[in-house]
């Protein structure tokens, strides 16, 4: 069994208070219209901690309302974008300022490491505002030459109102992946958090508004899926769709899209990655890889290397390894330093994570490791290894989204490459090996959106991210990501000897 941390540091922490539990809508804190309320709970005690105001398809209206008119009539849109930056930087450095809370809020909300929050994802989140802030007064189109006759050049435009929908697994990196390009492009925007994940997002409007972004360029709207969510996707005043989600609820998202007035959906989705651990690793550190790639975050990371594929030669000393490295890794309260892995975000994943457990024994695949839920309160779980899995097995073809991983042996680079590719998904993928051919055969066989070679959940704010298949389309992060919001206009105008006039 994974070792358990006590928790003793953990219970000393000084938790702050959450100040924030409405919606965010032209720049005001105010109640849902409708009054109702939902609870968030600690995924380390099961215990309520606060009531959120949950916006529905009325909130989403009012906050759509105010978006466009302050994309139709305000300053945000018109401002150079050198002042659209300067206010960027502030909210960054805002950010920065008020890390421990924030990192605390992350905790508490989904069960995220604090020390990691505070360390890294906030700070790289703040980041990437600075990132793109720095590309506000950089968006320019360009000069063509269309004939003799003709002058023409594009123009590069804020596609309008955006609607963002994001979920609970990285609560600060996806709320800011999405509203930094957006904002730099001179977009107004409105935002839901994930039902199980909202505190962060209402903390960071709140710096928005010091930062000094105008009322209604950014409105967050907790609420649930089926109602704030589709008010979103289906609004005829939304210009743009921005979604990172499950696989089914992209599906949605595009159909209700669609239905209402075409714009244009970007879908980050699922996937079910394969690292693949060639004969010439080193097998302690390759190990060490493996088993940070499918805990890291709990297994809630739409990238993680869920599926590892080890080479023959290797393969037995690199399992004895990954099952002693996986035993030693510590679960426990999320505010100790010490602890590797927090509770899973909710009972609903929690259960889910837990009966594909069950599934993959009944399947007949071999438990190495885990399997099990860990103490009697809080959605913690062991970390679980299976081998002896079968390419259609649903623990192999399913993205459980906790930290469970399918163990494959292989023999050939051909064998490694078919079942790397054989899934639906196409999100994210390794490789470790010493030979550069093998990686550059692999990395380009290899059907998904990132290749990782001799690392991995390596992120940078300008290497774009997203998927191939059925893991969605659109790229966040990177330039790649600006151009989702802003949309080409074309000026035409003849030189001389105009025969239009
Ligand atoms: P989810 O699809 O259930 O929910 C995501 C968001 O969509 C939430 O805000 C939810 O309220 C909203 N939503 C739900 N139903 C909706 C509807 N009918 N219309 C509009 N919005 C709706 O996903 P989840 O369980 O919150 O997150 C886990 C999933 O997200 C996993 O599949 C994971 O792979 C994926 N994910 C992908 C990426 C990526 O970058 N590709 C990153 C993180 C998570």
């Amino acid at each position: 069994m994974a070792a358990i941390s006590n928790g003793h540091e953990a219970s000393s922490f000084n938790i702050p208070p959450i100040k924030f539990t409405k919606l965010f809508i032209n720049g005001q804190f105010v109640h849902s219209i409708s009054g109702k309320e939902f609870e968030t709970v600690d995924p380390r005690t099961e215990e309520v901690m606060t009531k959120i105001a949950e916006g529905g398809k009325e909130d989403i209206d009012v906050a759509v309302k105010a978006a466009r008119v302050a994309f139709d009539d305000g300053p945000w849109p018109r401002m150079p974008g050198a002042e659209r930056a300067r206010i960027m930087m502030k909210w960054a450095d805002l950010i920065d300022q008020n890390v421990e809370e924030i990192a605390a809020l992350e905790t508490i909300d989904g069960g995220k490491l604090y020390h990691y929050c505070k360390a890294f994802e906030i700070p790289a989140a703040a980041s990437t505002l600075r990132y793109y802030a720095g590309a506000a007064d950089k968006i320019h189109g360009e000069v063509l030459k269309a004939s003799r006759e003709l002058h023409a050049y594009t123009l590069l435009e804020p596609i309008g109102v955006v609607g963002h929908i994001i979920p609970w697994n990285f609560p600060t990196t996806m709320f800011l992946a999405k509203v930094s390009p957006a904002l730099a492009a001179g977009c107004t925007m409105v935002l839901k958090p994930a039902e199980q994940t909202p505190l962060s997002a209402l903390f960071y409007a709140h710096l928005s508004k010091l930062a000094g972004i105008p009322d209604g360029v950014l409105n967050v709207v907790p609420g649930f899926g089926p109602t704030a969510g589709a008010a979103i996707s289906s609004h005829m005043d939304i210009d743009k769709v921005s979604f990172t989600g499950s696989t089914e609820v992209g599906r949605e998202i595009m159909r209700a899209a669609a239905n209402s007035n075409l714009k244009p959906v970007s879908l980050e989705l699922g996937g079910k990655s394969p690292l693949i651990v060639f004969d010439d690793a080193d097998v302690d550190k390759a190990a060490e890889l493996a088993l940070l790639g499918i805990l890291f975050n709990k297994g809630e990371i739409c990238v993680a290397g869920s599926r590892v594929l080890v080479q023959e030669g290797i393969y037995d000393e690199f399992e004895k390894k990954l099952v002693e490295k996986a035993k030693a890794w510590v679960v426990g309260d999320p505010f100790d330093p010490k602890v590797q892995q927090g509770p899973q975000v909710d009972k609903k994943q929690f259960e889910k994570i837990l009966s594909y457990i069950e599934h993959g024994k009944r399947e007949g695949a071999t438990l190495l490791t885990g399997g099990k839920s860990v103490g009697n309160k809080g959605y913690y779980i062991e970390p679980t290894i299976f081998s002896n899995v079968k390419e259609d097995m649903i623990i192999v073809q399913d993205e459980i989204f906790g930290p469970v991983m399918a163990l494959m042996k292989f023999k050939s680079i051909e064998d490694a490459i078919k079942s790397a590719n054989n899934t639906k998904y196409g999100l994210a993928s390794g490789i470790v090996t010493k030979s550069l051919d093998t990686a550059n055969t692999v990395s380009r066989s290899i059907r998904a959106g990132i290749v990782w070679i001799n690392c991995y959940f390596a992120f940078g704010n300008d290497i774009p991210y997203g998927g191939y298949k059925m893991s969605g389309f659109g790229r966040d992060f990177g330039l790649e990501a600006l151009h989702k919001y802003l949309q080409v206009k074309s000026v035409v105008t003849p030189i001389y000897n105009s025969p239009w006039l």
